[in-house]
């Protein structure tokens, strides 16, 4: 549909047919990544800003090829959506996540929550919340420990499917945020009317924090926002140990990013867990 209007040699020039070879060999190594195993998941901590515990972990993918090296996610998830292939994928990532957790409950006692990330055609599948159910069916986790990440964008759109989506997770227990808050140009009105539980202030609002007055002014009215309707925030990208001491200074629920924790292998992350618990 895209080359609508365009000549016949705009249509198959060189380049065109370089980056639709170089899609189609990415779509078929993808589509045997999962039975050769080839995906894993890295985990990041979440941080309560207030007393530096360490309260959840997000999990974030990567894909280890042998001929691609680490492919990561930005490069792979864009196909995998258009594929369809983020289904069975995404699949994969919520057992996966659910298992680690409970895992970590049994090496250490710690209950953390884990984050995992949907995306809209994983969100719209007609099987998406059997999806979900099964797997904390199959690990035995408490739905209140899963948290599902959902990007601003995906809720601005498809109104009556979304709401009842989120409404039969959220009766389930599973925790709801609004993931990259502030980049969907949106109206705030779904914020009223969807079950979220959290708010993630977008890293491009934390990165500038302490140098750009308007940022800070921004991360503050979103932090007082969120808080006057009942919900949590979690601001991400925290890099600097001076944005800690801001975001604890306005009362910021949670804080990630690679001042507290690049995100890491499971046994890196469970090395991590037993010395940074408290
Ligand atoms: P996201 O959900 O916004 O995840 C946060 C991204 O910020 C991650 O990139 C993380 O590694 C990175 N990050 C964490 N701390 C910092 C920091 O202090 N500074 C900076 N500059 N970056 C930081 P990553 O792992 O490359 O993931 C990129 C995106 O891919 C994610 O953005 C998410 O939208 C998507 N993604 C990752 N895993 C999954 C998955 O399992 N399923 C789906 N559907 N999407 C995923
Ligand atoms: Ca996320
Ligand atoms: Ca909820
Ligand atoms: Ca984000």
């Amino acid at each position: 549909a895209k080359s609508k209007g365009k000549s016949a040699y705009e249509r198959f020039s060189p380049e065109m047919k370089e980056v639709s070879h170089e899609r189609l060999q990415l779509e078929s190594r993808m589509r045997r990544a999962l039975e050769l195993n080839e995906f894993e998941l890295y985990f990041q901590p979440i941080i309560q800003t207030a007393t530096g515990t360490l309260t959840g972990a997000e999990a974030l993918l990567r894909w280890n090829n042998p001929s691609m090296g680490m492919v990561m996610p930005d490069k792979f998830i864009p196909l995998a959506e258009e594929t369809g292939l983020i289904i069975p994928i995404g699949e994969w990532v919520l057992e996966q996540a659910c298992a680690a957790a409970v895992r970590w409950q049994q090496a250490t006692g710690l209950a953390l929550g884990i984050s995992v990330n949907v995306s809209p055609r994983q969100f719209r599948d007609p099987g998406f919340v059997d999806a979900v159910l099964r797997a904390l069916r199959n690990t035995g986790l408490d739905p209140r420990r899963l948290e599902l990440e959902i990007t601003e964008r995906l809720i601005l759109d498809n109104t009556i499917e979304t709401s009842d989506i989120l409404s039969r997770l959220d009766e389930e227990g599973v925790r709801l945020s609004v993931d990259d808050f502030g980049t969907g140009y949106s109206a705030l009105s779904y914020l009223k009317s969807y079950p979220f539980d959290t708010l993630k202030i977008d890293k491009s609002f934390v990165r500038d924090v302490m140098r750009e007055q308007e940022d800070a002014s921004l991360v503050k009215a979103i932090i007082n926002m969120a808080h006057s309707l009942g919900l949590k925030v979690i601001a991400e990208g925290v890099e600097e140990e001076d944005q800690t001491h801001f975001l604890k200074a306005h009362g910021c629920d949670y804080s990630q990013g690679y001042f507290y924790s690049r995100p890491a292998p499971e046994e890196e992350f469970a090395v991590w867990l037993k010395t940074n618990r408290r």
